[in-house]
């Protein structure tokens, strides 16, 4: 019985050192020390013994009990210890790791600079008129001195629904719209999409954007509109920038003018931005014709008033030296990153 004690005890001793969960400290627990366990049946097997042998195997089996109670009760400590550092590795936070780039994305260059249009105009004073894209040829022409057979009518070609109905090919249609409903003073800008029958190439689009001002008030003379525009160059080019009118036509304004800047990259010198002209057309501009107060049943012997439109994609275009239209619709990231 002695024997059998001490291999009971190396044994366990063996065991113990391979346990390495819980789960087996418990289940060797269990055959060991449990109800059915061997040193228990061994315990139980006392009976049996001599008077003279057994006070000294009782003392022997009771300390290999202690012996394994008290190993038992270590590893289970050691177990525990290990299983809260692992936990603690793997939980670990490294605050020096990079962290995660979250994409933000940006507003587009077109909406970039109409906002920027936008903020310099309203600052001036200009309320925000919007107009619809489906309109009526009677806004879009007629209304505008354009009567059908006009030759600005071929220029402006663009998408017809029916006889009626067209997409706008420009958003002076919103300056009639705002003055059959608004007595002056007028002072309105009004920032769009427009439609035009073009075919695609490096400054055409078949859907592009125009930005459109217009004042009407009494006492409204051409040297407002010179002077706004001069204060609106410099604001978008640059303090140094000057303007220039070239005379033109246009059936909406009489008389009517081009309007270039001087150029903000060489200062007039000449340069591939300015193609060596050292001025950059930006804009149409003119005094509101008569006929087209008229039509809204505003007098122009009482109120005068000037307008103004320019194409937004030209103004991207000229402002980061983009050549051609194209690219700002393709919605290529490697080009829209850069603004
Ligand atoms: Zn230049």
């Amino acid at each position: 019985m002695r024997d059998l004690l001490n291999k009971i005890k190396t044994d366990v001793t063996e065991r113990l050192a391979a346990v390495s969960s819980e789960d087996e400290l418990e289940k060797l627990r269990v055959e060991t020390l449990g109800k059915k366990g061997t040193l228990t049946q061994v315990l139980r097997g006392m009976g049996a013994l001599s008077s003279e042998e057994r006070p000294v195997i009782g003392q022997l089996a009771n300390d290999i009990r202690s012996y394994i109670e008290k190993e038992m009760a270590n590893k289970k400590e050691a177990l525990a210890k290990s299983a809260l550092e692992n936990k603690l590795r793997a939980e670990k936070i490294d605050v020096t790791a990079p962290g995660t780039t979250v994409r933000v994305g940006k507003r587009h260059p077109i909406d970039q600079v109409e906002q920027t249009l936008c903020d310099i105009f309203t600052s001036m004073g200009f309320e925000i008129a919007e107009g619809p894209e489906v309109e009526y040829d009677t806004y879009n022409f007629q209304k505008l001195n354009i009567p059908e057979n006009h030759p600005a009518r071929d220029t402006q070609d663009t998408f017809y629904i029916n006889e009626r109905i067209l997409l706008r090919s420009q958003t002076s249609p919103v300056q009639v719209r705002v003055m059959e409903k608004q007595r002056p003073p007028i002072r309105i800008i009004s920032p769009g999409r427009v439609y035009r029958s073009d075919a695609v190439d490096a400054t055409h689009s078949p859907v592009f954007h125009q930005l459109e001002g217009l004042v009407v008030d009494k006492g409204i003379t051409m040297s407002d509109l010179k002077g706004m525009l001069t204060a609106f160059a410099k604001q978008m080019f640059g303090e140094n920038t000057k303007i220039r009118f070239r005379p033109h036509h246009f059936p909406f304004t009489e008389p009517s003018a081009e309007v270039d800047v001087s150029c903000f990259v060489c200062g007039g010198k000449g340069c591939r931005v300015c193609k060596n002209e050292g001025w950059i057309e930006i804009l149409g501009s003119g005094m509101v014709h008569p006929n087209v107060l008229r039509g809204c049943d505003i007098d122009p012997k009482i109120y005068s008033g000037f307008a103004f439109g320019m194409g937004i994609e030209r103004i991207v275009m000229i402002k980061y030296a983009i050549d051609d239209m194209r690219l700002l619709y393709e919605n290529d990231l490697r080009f829209l990153e850069q603004f």
